[in-house]
Order: structure tokens, then sequence, then C-alpha cells
């Protein structure tokens, strides 16, 4: 499994929705998680934020729409898109689902296409280079379907954990990112690593791009580009 791979946490409690859904999501490239109901949701959340969430309206326990209320209520998952998911006969429930801050909405039936399609749409706000698009910051070029990385128009030659990280930098300019958080995300989430391994592999990125100082080192926080 690749760590650059978008994350997408499924809540569906049909096991055969669910696994229609995770198939067609893993055909898209993306690392599924799955939970029957919301508790687990919401547990999954708390150990380890998903890029996307597709979410059922109506879930044994915890109700969809209230997992996405108490995480829309929170600061650390507020900006982590939600796909809500009801039945035609639940229209009134959707401007609820709306006001509870839902980002977007499919009815069931849904198509695959289209629900795949949605899915993507979230994933270019907030993981631009998962879906192939380019990236850019000043004079740096990450064009993510070929791998290849300019500055100033010549080439650079990039390790795969340095281009993992520049295109997490890449994706959000000025963010500051603890070293554990880099190692979630850049590095496979399984391996046991020291956050020193991000020290190295930080300096080999800043010197592949010709001695920059574009990446910062944040005294006591981590690291930030530009
Ligand atoms: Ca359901």
């Amino acid at each position: 499994m690749s760590p650059t791979k978008p994350r997408v946490l499924l809540v569906e409690d049909e096991p055969a929705q669910r696994e229609v859904l995770a198939y067609n999501l893993a055909a898209e490239g993306f690392e599924v998680e799955q939970a029957p109901d919301g508790d687990e949701a919401l547990l999954l959340v708390s150990e380890a934020a998903p890029d996307v969430i597709v979410l059922d309206w109506m879930l044994p326990g915890v109700s969809g729409i209230e997992v996405c209320r108490r995480l829309k209520m929170r600061s650390e998952t507020r900006t982590i898109p939600i796909i809500m998911l009801s039945a035609r006969a639940e229209e009134v429930d959707r401007v609820r689902g709306l006001e509870t801050g839902a980002d977007d909405y499919v009815i069931k039936p849904y198509s695959l296409v289209e629900l795949m399609a949605r899915v993507r749409t979230q994933l270019r706000r907030v993981r631009p280079a998962t879906v192939g698009q380019t990236l850019e910051f000043e004079d740096i070029v990450l064009d993510a379907e070929t791998h290849k990385v300019t500055r100033s128009g010549k080439p650079v030659q990039l390790g795969p954990t340095e281009f993992r990280l520049l295109t997490t930098f890449l994706e959000r300019p000025s963010r500051v990112w603890s070293r554990e958080q880099l190692l979630s995300r850049v590095w496979d989430r399984d391996a046991d690593l020291d956050t020193r391994t991000v020290d190295v592999h930080v300096g080999r990125l800043r010197k592949a791009l010709g001695g920059t100082d574009l990446i910062r080192t944040v005294r006591g926080a981590g690291y930030a580009l530009g």
C-alpha cells in the first residue's frame, strides 16, 4: 500500500453495498477503510484522519447525520470532506444534512461513476496531487502524473520519499507540519520510524532543490514550505 494514496473512510451498514463501494474505491486507487456504524467511524477518524469520508445517512446507533455534525464541530476534523449517502425518501433530511456541514450529498441508488467523480472532486480540494493535478510553488513545478519536478524549468531529481515529501509540502503551502504528521503521511503508517528520519529526508530534499531555504524549519514545531 502506497502512503501517498488518498485515504477514504467508507461508513455503510449494509455489507453488500459496503463491499461493492469498497471494491470500486480501491479500484480507483484509494486506500479504503470501512466502518459499519457511526461509533466505529468516529473511532477510526480519531485514530487517523482520512482524506474523504463517504457516509451513509441511515446507520444503526449513531446516525450518519450525527457523525457528520460531530466531525464538523471539531476543529481537527472540520476540514475533512464528507459525502453523505441517502435514500430518495429522505429528501427532507437533505436540508438538515447540508446544515450539518456535509460537503456533498448523493442520493441512493447512485451511479458508481458519479459517486467516484464526487469523491475525486473533494480530493481535488484537499489532496490535489493524488488526482493527478500539477502543483506549483514559486519556481517549483511538480507533475503528479509523470512524477517530474522542475525548478526554474530545470529538472530536479528526487528519490521516491523526497518526491512524496515535496508533494505533501506543495499541497499545503505554508502549513506547518510536525515530524509525526509528515511520518504518517509520507511514510508507511505501519513502519516504526524515528522522527529523525524526517530530518534526513528534508535535508536531502533541500539539497536536491539546490540548497533551498524554501522549506523552513519551524522551531519546536516542524517544517513548512514558504
Ligand atoms: Ca444504511
